[in-house]
C-alpha cells in the first residue's frame, strides 16, 4: 500500500474585532484571529499537512495573501479547493490528527462541530479527524492570549 504522511502547523494573532473562526466554527469570544482570509488557523494546518503529503508546497503559495481575491476567504472552501488537488492526484485522506493551541475560549464543547464541518467538507468521517485542544499553561505568546496556534498530521492512501 502506497502511503504518504504530512504535517503543518499554523498561528494567527488575536485582535478584538474580528470573528473566531477554528474548524469552520464560529465560537463566542471576544477575540479573533487576524489574517487576510477568514484566519481559521486550524484549517490551515489542515491544508498544510495535506499538500505537505505530496509535497505540493504549502498554502501560500495557492491561497498567496498578497492576492486579493482570497480577503475575507472562506478557509472550507479553500481546503475543498486542496482536496480535489489531492484526489486529483490520485490519492485519499485516510485520517487527520491536529491540536489547537489556546488560552481561551474552552474548545472542548465545539470539537464535535468542528470534526462535522471539516467532515463534510472532505467527504470523510467524523471519525477520520482527530482534534484535540490545550492551553499552553499561560507560556509565550499563545499563552499570553496573543495568538492561537495548530498542528495537523495527515495521512492518504493512494487511491486505487
Ligand atoms: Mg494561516
Amino acid at each position: 500500500m502506497k502511503i504518504r504522511i504530512g504535517n503543518g502547523y499554523d498561528i494567527h494573532r488575536l485582535v478584538s474585532d474580528r470573528p473566531l473562526i477554528l474548524g469552520g466554527v464560529k465560537l463566542e469570544h471576544e477575540l479573533g484571529l487576524l489574517g487576510h482570509s477568514d484566519a481559521d488557523v486550524l484549517t490551515h494546518a489542515i491544508m498544510d499537512a495535506l499538500l505537505g503529503a505530496l509535497s505540493l508546497g504549502d498554502i501560500g503559495h495557492y491561497f498567496p495573501p498578497t492576492d486579493p481575491q482570497w480577503a475575507g476567504a472562506d478557509s472550507l472552501k479553500l481546503l475543498a479547493q486542496v482536496d480535489q488537488l489531492i484526489r486529483s492526484k490520485g490519492w485519499q485522506i485516510s485520517n487527520l490528527d491536529t491540536v489547537i493551541v489556546a488560552e481561551r475560549p474552552k474548545l472542548k464543547p465545539h470539537i464535535q462541530a468542528m470534526r462535522d464541518r471539516l467532515a463534510a467538507v472532505l467527504q470523510l468521517d467524523p471519525d477520520q479527524i482527530g482534534i484535540k485542544a490545550t492551553t499552553n499553561e499561560k507560556l509565550g505568546p499563545v499563552g499570553r492570549e496573543e495568538g492561537i496556534a495548530a498542528y495537523a498530521v495527515a495521512l492518504l492512501t493512494a487511491a486505487s
